[in-house]
This record gives C-alpha cells, structure tokens and sequence, in this order.
C-alpha cells in the first residue's frame, strides 16, 4: 500500500514537473519512463564499531537514494552515511569535526582509528575539536587526551553533559563553549599551560549555572577562571 501511494506521489509530481518543463532548462527524465518504488529507511545512529546513516529514500530498481519521499533530490549513497567521528585536515592538523554517536560515556580518541574511511588521515595525532562538534550531543562523561590543544566554539553546548576531564595539552577554550549544559558540574583541566585562554570567559559556561572548572592550584586556568568569575 505504502509503495502504492509512493508510485502514486511520483506520477504526480512528475506530471507537475513536466507541466513546468517547457522553459529552456531541459526536463531530465528517464528515458524508459522509470518511475521510482521508493523504500523509506529511518535514521540510524552510528557506534564505534559501526556506520550508521541519515534517513533517506532509496529505489532498488535504479539504486539511486534520495532525501525526500517523492525522489526529488537525489544524493550519493556515501552522502547518506553517519560516521561515528568525522575528522579533517588542515595545515598538518587534525580536527574532530563531529561526533554523531549516542554514547554516555566517552573517551575521545587522540588519533584518528585505524577503520576510517580517508585512508591519509589514518592513525594521525587529533589535536582539536571542531565548532560545534559536540554540541546537543546526549553524553554524560567526556574525556579528552593531552593531544587537544584546541577546542571550537560551542563545542559542547547544548549537551546533556555532567562532567568534561580535559588533558594538559590543552591552551585555548572556543567562544560559548559549554553553554546551556544543564547538568554540567565538573570541567577537569589538566593543562598548566601558560598560553591557556578562554575566548569570550564571561561566557564561556552561561547557563550551565552548576558547573564548576577543577585545575591546578597556580595554573592560567585558575587565573582566568577566578579572574572573570567562573566558579573554580
Ligand atoms: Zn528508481
């Protein structure tokens, strides 16, 4: 029945589409007048041990996947694949760019697995976490190594995050950083660095009102923390 209704919707809109085909733009059908059985498949989240992918529409008949259900916008099947973490290079540096899993407990890896699908980035050192990368993620410990120098904007806003343990790598803290983390309490910074900062620190854990930064006794985390008021 579903797939009825789905054949139903797609002659339908191509006969729409074809109605508004006679401008100079040529109307791009097949030629042999396919018209797609379109099988819905749910979002799935992806673990450590394997891929998950976004929801998406696919015909079997001509392989081809799609992001609505009418077969309108076409997209690779790589595209419909959710990684676990997604890195990047840039300048000789790696970035955790995003993390898509659902996992409560979770130790940030401080090189890029062996099982990664671009080869070149392959067991290289991460030294960051990208904007965002985190961000509205449902976690509740995160433990990042002492090869994260670098932490982006927002990186863990919006989390369901209770306590954050960073390395001694660790020198500068993005804007926003662990914002509107409700059940926020401890952030753990090992780093006795003296170039540590934190961009914008009078809000770098607004509305997380029970977070407190733990750090070592004479370190610049202490100093900026204590200096513009975050609980330490
Ligand atoms: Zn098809």
């Amino acid at each position: 029945m579903k797939r009825l209704l789905h054949k139903g919707l797609s002659v339908l809109m191509a006969a729409v589409m074809l109605a508004t085909a006679f401008t100079a733009v040529p109307f791009v059908a097949n030629a042999d007048d396919h018209v797609h059985t379109l099988l819905h498949r749910e979002k799935k989240i992806p673990t450590k041990d394997e891929n998950g992918h976004i929801e998406y529409w696919y015909c079997a008949d001509c392989d081809s996947y799609f992001l609505d259900q009418y077969g309108i916008n076409e997209i690779s099947q790589e595209k419909t694949v959710l990684l676990y973490y997604t890195f990047a290079e840039e300048n000789g540096k790696v970035t955790l760019t995003k993390y898509n899993g659902n996992d409560e407990t979770l130790i940030v890896p401080d090189t890029v697995p062996e099982n990664y699908p671009d080869e070149s980035l392959r067991g290289k050192t991460v030294t960051a976490i990208g904007d965002e990368a985190f961000m509205g993620r449902n976690l509740k410990t995160v433990t990042i190594p002492d090869s994260y120098t670098h932490i982006g904007i927002r990186a863990f806003s919006s989390c369901t995050v209770t306590t954050v343990t960073i390395g001694k790598g660790l020198e500068h803290l993005g804007r926003e950083c662990f914002t509107w983390c409700p059940y926020l309490e401890k952030i753990i910074i090992y780093s006795t660095n003296d170039n540590f900062e934190i961009d914008e620190p009078q809000n770098f854990c607004y509305q997380s009102k029970n977070a407190i930064v733990y750090g070592y006794c004479g370190s610049m985390v202490e100093m900026m923390t204590t200096y513009y008021g975050i609980p330490f």
